[in-house]
């Protein structure tokens, strides 16, 4: 793991219980993903996870002193020896002192990067989702949606324990308006008579992997809308799935106990292709992938 610059063993990396980060949930971070290619283990968009670490980080007011480079570059460092060619990758930032207040006295932060190994096989079964018309996003006046800070995950958390509880895998919230929202960790998204449908930015993550999700519907002129979407028109979509760093392309098999066909054509298709993308194996979009080794 990379710490503030040094190498240390991930044992060794732990943070005082009276942190501000622990107690007040101010850390920001931000999960990358990297994969197996020809030519040995690759980032997949490094850059575009390093700058929306970066604005996490400003938006809480962390001040780090790394810049874009050498964050890519401590990725890099820790996946060469993570000794695996697929996982995750984690930056985080973070008070690591004792800070009682509210206000943090310091706003210099630590920063740290750990290559994530995953545990468990590739899921492979489409997820079951629950929704709830009072499990909501919190409003974007009262939390950025576009900042990745701890504290941001403790409503969608309980909101997913209750899904959880009532026989679902996963929960996708509501926006204050009633619409769908995002999961809380994955952007949603439906397909309805052809057209691939997503929740517009003003309520949810600008989540890496719904961006190369759009591109390439663009690409392959799919037609796409990104506004707001009923959660009526969801839970009776053709298709629907989920996207995140971690899936990367997750079909949804049931919404509220209704089945759905998954993976159906166009989630299939675009698993294949961010697949192809993420293996080094898609010329055009050889700009999204960072190779470890030189
Ligand atoms: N929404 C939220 C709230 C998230 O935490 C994540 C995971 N970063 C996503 C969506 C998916 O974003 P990405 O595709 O960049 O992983």
């Amino acid at each position: 793991m990379w710490v503030d610059g040094a190498m240390i063993a991930t044992e060794g990396a732990t943070l005082p219980l009276m942190a501000h980060a622990a107690q007040r949930g101010s850390l920001v971070f931000d999960v990358g993903s990297f994969h197996r290619t020809a030519r040995g283990p690759a980032l997949f968009r490094a850059r575009e996870h390093v700058a929306r670490f970066l604005r996490s980080a400003r938006v809480v007011g962390l001040e780090l002193a790394y810049g874009e480079d050498a964050l890519v570059e401590a990725a890099r460092a820790v996946v060469a020896p993570a000794g695996k060619d697929d996982g995750l990758v984690r930056w985080s930032a973070f008070f690591a002192a004792r800070e009682p207040d509210l206000l943090p006295r310091s706003s210099r932060a630590s920063v740290a990067v750990a290559a994530q190994l995953y545990e468990d096989p590739p899921r492979t079964t489409p997820l079951r989702i629950a929704t709830f018309d009072d499990a909501r996003k919190a409003a974007p006046e009262a939390i950025d949606p576009s900042v990745k800070a701890a504290a941001a995950y403790l409503g969608p958390m309980l909101a997913k324990r209750r899904a959880v509880a009532a026989g679902a895998e996963e929960v996708v919230l509501l926006d204050r308006d009633g619409f769908v929202a995002e999961a809380p960790t994955a952007n949603a998204f439906a397909v309805v008579g052809g057209t691939l449908w997503t929740p517009p930015l003003r309520y949810v993550l600008a989540g890496i992997t719904r961006d190369a999700v759009l591109t390439l519907a663009r690409a392959d002129r799919i037609p796409v809308r990104e506004e707001p979407l009923p959660r009526e028109a969801f839970a009776s979509s053709d298709e629907a799935f989920l996207t995140a760093t971690s899936y990367p392309v997750a079909p949804i098999g049931a919404i509220d106990g209704r089945a759905l066909a998954a993976p159906g054509p166009v989630t299939q298709r675009l698993i294949e292709r961010v697949a192809a993308i993420q293996g080094g194996r898609d010329a055009a979009f050889a700009r999204w992938i960072t190779y470890v080794h030189d």
